[in-house]
C-alpha cells in the first residue's frame, strides 16, 4: 500500500511530491496525460520567483520534478480513471491498475475553455493566449492593440491589466452588457483605453499564413455583419473547467466544480487533500499552485503521523 498518492504532475502536484518526499513518505505521482501540467505549454515564465531572466515553462517543471525525485518521489506516466474513496485505504484505478493508498493529494488542475476555432489552435503561443497575468507583459503585446474575448469578471480583470501594456484593449462580448460584477464592469467601461465591442463573437483569428496574430474577424450576432479588428494579441477569457469530474458527488465542490478546501488544503474527506488550479479559481498562477501543493503535503504528513 502507498502512503501518499498524488494525482497530477503540474506545479501543485510536483511541489507536493517534493515536500512529501523530503518527509520520507516516498510519494507516487500519477502524471495524467499532461506530464508537467499547463506550464509546459508556455515558453517563457517571467513571474516565478528565483529566475530573474525568466525560465522556459517546461524547464521549470522539469526542475521541480528532478528536485522531488532526488528525495525519492516516484513519477508514473498514468491517468486516473476511477477512484473509490468510500473505504480505507483509498483505491485509485489508473490505466487499469488498482493502487491502494492511505492518503491522497488531488492536483488535477483546470482546463481553459476554447473558442473552438482552427485558427485559435494554430496561433496559440503566437499571439493567442489564455492568461493576461502570464503573457500580457511580453514584448509582442507592448504598445499594440489587443483583444480580450469574454464578458465576466475574468475578462474584465484581464482587460484592465492589459491597459498597462497595450495601446488599446478591445473587449469582445456576445451580449450587450458585461456579466461581471458592477464594480468591475464600471472600471472597464470608464477606462479610456478599453473599447467594448457588444453583441459580437470572434469567427476567425488572423493570420495563420503569417504565423502570428494580426487581427480578429468578428460577427455581430444581431445584424450578422462581419468586420476585422487589427490586433497583436487575443486573450481568451471565457472560463475554465476544473478537472474534477472523477470526484463528483464524493469530494465537496462549488457549483463550477472547484474543490472546496478548509483549514488549508483539507477536503471533506479526512486524508484527502487538494491543491492548485482544481481548487483555485482566483489566482491561477504557478507560484500559488506550488504554494498550495506545499500546504497539502504538510497536512498529509501531519495526517499520516496522527493515524500512525
Ligand atoms: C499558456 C499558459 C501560460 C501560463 N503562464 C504562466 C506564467 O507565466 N506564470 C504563472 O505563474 N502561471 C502561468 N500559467 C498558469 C499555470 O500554468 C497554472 O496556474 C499552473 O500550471 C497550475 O498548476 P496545477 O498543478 O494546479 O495544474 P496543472 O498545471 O494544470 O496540472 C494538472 C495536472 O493534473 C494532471 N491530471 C489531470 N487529470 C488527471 C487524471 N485523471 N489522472 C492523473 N493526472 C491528471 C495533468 O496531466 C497535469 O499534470 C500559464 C498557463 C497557461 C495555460
Amino acid at each position: 500500500m502507498e502512503k501518499v498518492v498524488i494525482i497530477g504532475s503540474g506545479c501543485a502536484g510536483l511541489t507536493a511530491a517534493l515536500y512529501t518526499a523530503r518527509a520520507n513518505l516516498n510519494p507516487l505521482v500519477l502524471t495524467g496525460t499532461m506530464p508537467g501540467g499547463l506550464l509546459t505549454t508556455t515558453s517563457l515564465v517571467e513571474n516565478y520567483p528565483g529566475f530573474p531572466e525568466g525560465i522556459d515553462g517546461y524547464e521549470l517543471v522539469s526542475r521541480i520534478q528532478q528536485q522531488a525525485e532526488r528525495f525519492g518521489a516516484r513519477i508514473k506516466f498514468s491517468t486516473v480513471e476511477k477512484v473509490d474513496l468510500s473505504n480505507r485505504p483509498f483505491a485509485v484505478l489508473a490505466d487499469g491498475e488498482e493502487i491502494k493508498t492511505a492518503s491522497l493529494i488531488i492536483a488535477t488542475g483546470a482546463s481553459h475553455r476554447h473558442l473552438g476555432l482552427n485558427s485559435e489552435a494554430a496561433l496559440e503561443k503566437k499571439g493567442v493566449t489564455y492568461c493576461a497575468t502570464c503573457d500580457g507583459a511580453l514584448p509582442m503585446f507592448r504598445n499594440q492593440p489587443v483583444v480580450v474575448v469574454g464578458g465576466g469578471d475574468s475578462a474584465c480583470e484581464e482587460a484592465l491589466y492589459l491597459t498597462r501594456f497595450a495601446s488599446i484593449v478591445y473587449i469582445i462580448h456576445r451580449r450587450n452588457a458585461l456579466r461581471a460584477s458592477k464594480i468591475m464592469a464600471h472600471r472597464v467601461l470608464s477606462s479610456p483605453r478599453i473599447i467594448p465591442v457588444w453583441d459580437s463573437i470572434v469567427v476567425d483569428i488572423l493570420d495563420v499564413n503569417k504565423g502570428k496574430v494580426t487581427g480578429v474577424r468578428i460577427k455581430n450576432v444581431k445584424t450578422n455583419e462581419e468586420k476585422t479588428i487589427d490586433c497583436a494579441g487575443v486573450f481568451i477569457a471565457i472560463g475554465h473547467i476544473p478537472n474534477t469530474t472523477l470526484f463528483k458527488g464524493v469530494i465537496e465542490m462549488d457549483e463550477n466544480g472547484y474543490i472546496i478546501t478548509r483549514n488549508g488544503a483539507s477536503t471533506n474527506i479526512e486524508g484527502i487533500f487538494a491543491a492548485g488550479d482544481c481548487v483555485d479559481h482566483k489566482y491561477r498562477q504557478a507560484i500559488t499552485a506550488a504554494g498550495m501543493g506545499c500546504a497539502a503535503a504538510i497536512e498529509t504528513e501531519r495526517y499520516l503521523a496522527e493515524i500512525g
